[in-house]
């Protein structure tokens, strides 16, 4: 299997290249050359086998002979055995054919790690082989820096930077990413929002002489293996509720759009996905895309799902891509209109294939907080603010109730315990194996919203002058 870019200028690459390179070097980002597909039988056969063995099956086509089978099953059993649940990705009935499938069994209590663990031990085993070293820069809106840190944190291959927008991400979500005392750990708190870190190491890996210096790697949702990792519990969860013999839907609390791609890879694969619903919070744009076909940022709302406040969602380019026929420079276009000029309207025919493979709704701050009640009230569940938000928008936007429809629970409640005691009066307790959290020492350094300081502090880090 090879990759291309969604811009259509960089080169071909193999899987373990693309895992390793992230942004392509034109810009864009690396999608398969085609889509595998898996027969109606294959998908029958996932039913009731281990989510690791799920996993070897859904992700084999793609890795191609990257991994040798043995060793891609020893990393996938190795990341999952970290994981809470001995189903890794349980589902959890809210109401009549509603599920929440709960994704925050790993070691940071969001979905985030269902693919960091995953990737961290392909990054390792692949980068001793090749005898190299990476640094990986990354931008977080709370929950990738987290899950990047804990799966890379103590590793030889690799420094790791994570920038996070300071002030706006929960406590919770900033100690998990300052309290970690290996030293090749380094958050960065910058003076902007997510879409400013975001920018930022974009930026980073437009410049290719220091791209090339630093050895510069993207662990970002932007990471082909990141999506490819969260397309398996689509699979798990629609082969456990009736699929292939019947469709299932599912609500997708959405910001950067790499979750829900997922979910549309799996679609392409022969999964019989019903509704997929884009669940936005006030950050709405990939809402208002669907509703008028313009795609324009605004500026971003602190929320209380805040690893959902974006604007610019990275990964929409790589359905853009197919929405307009695989057309690599006319993505590049809308990508400069997007930049220059904060929006492009969608050319006709993509609008309506877009509005033919997903729907959405929005969520906002009362609605939120009223759904966490309501889960709350009805079933004894806790829920946290960005489930809540997928809850809404599912019941929003849902049609046909002989389908089921599956929410994906994307963080533990107790990454956001302010929110969910206002809702609901509980406060929900962190798991006993993190309950020192609070007491941790924190390390971390600010860094203005600046290309230079980032360069500087990447260097001075790597030479081994300072921090
Ligand atoms: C990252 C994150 C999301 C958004 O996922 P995307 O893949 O960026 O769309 C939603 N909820 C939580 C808790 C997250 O950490």
């Amino acid at each position: 299997m090879k990759y291309i870019s969604t811009r259509g200028a960089a080169p071909a690459l193999s899987f373990e290249e693309t895992m390793l390179t992230g942004l392509a070097r034109d810009g864009g980002l690396y999608v398969p050359e085609s889509w595998p597909r898996m027969s109606r039988d294959e998908i029958a056969a996932l039913a009731g086998l281990e989510y690791e063995e799920v996993a070897h099956r859904v992700m084999r086509p793609f890795v191609g002979d990257a991994f040798a089978e043995d060793e891609l099953r020893a990393i996938i059993a190795d990341a999952y055995a970290s994981f809470d649940h001995p189903a890794r990705c349980p589902l959890v009935q809210i109401g009549a054919n509603e599920w929440i499938q709960e994704l925050h069994h790993g070691p940071t209590l969001a979905f985030k790690d269902v693919a960091m663990q995953l990737i961290g031990r392909l990054f390792q085993a692949s980068l001793a082989r090749r005898g190299e070293r990476v640094t990986i820069i990354g931008a977080t809106s709370g929950d990738t820096g987290s899950a990047a840190i804990e799966a890379f944190r103590g590793l030889d291959a690799a420094e790791v930077f994570i920038l996070f927008p300071k002030g706006r991400v929960s406590e919770v979500q900033r100690r998990q990413m300052t309290t970690p005392a290996d030293a090749n750990v380094h958050a960065l708190a910058v003076e902007g929002d997510f879409d400013d870190c975001q920018a930022l190491v974009k930026a980073a890996f437009n410049d290719h002489a220091f791209r090339d210096r630093a050895r510069l790697a993207a662990v970002n949702s932007i990471n082909w293996a990141r999506v490819l990792a969260q397309t398996v519990y689509y699979f798990t969860a629609a082969t456990a509720l009736g699929a292939p013999w019947r469709a299932v839907s599912f609500s997708v609390p959405t910001g950067n759009f790499g979750d829900i791609f997922a979910g549309y890879v799996a679609r392409r694969m022969g999964l019989p996905i019903g509704r997929l619903v884009i669940a936005t919070n006030r950050n709405d744009i990939l809402h208002r895309t669907v509703q008028s076909g313009e795609h324009r940022r605004q500026g971003v709302a602190p929320t209380i799902s805040p690893s959902m406040d974006i604007q610019v969602s990275s990964n929409f380019e790589r359905l853009l891509f197919d929405l307009l026929d695989r057309d690599g420079p006319a993505v590049a276009r809308l990508m400069d209109e997007l930049r220059g000029q904060g929006g492009f309207s969608l050319p006709q025919g993509a609008l309506e294939r877009l509005r033919a493979e997903f729907d959405s709704a929005r969520c906002d701050e009362d609605q939120t907080l009223a759904t966490i009640a309501d889960i709350h009230a009805a079933t004894g569940l806790v829920i946290d603010p960005h489930t809540a938000v997928g809850v809404h928008a599912a019941r929003a936007a849902r049609g046909d109730r002989a389908a089921p429809m599956v929410v994906l629970g994307t963080a533990h409640a107790a990454k956001f315990p302010d929110a969910v005691e206002r809702a609901c009066g509980v406060r929900p307790a962190l798991p006993a194996r993190m309950a020192d959290l609070f007491e941790r020492p924190e390390r971390v350094r600010d860094l203005p919203n600046d290309l230079d300081a980032l360069r500087r502090a990447v260097l001075s880090a790597l030479e081994g002058d300072g921090a």
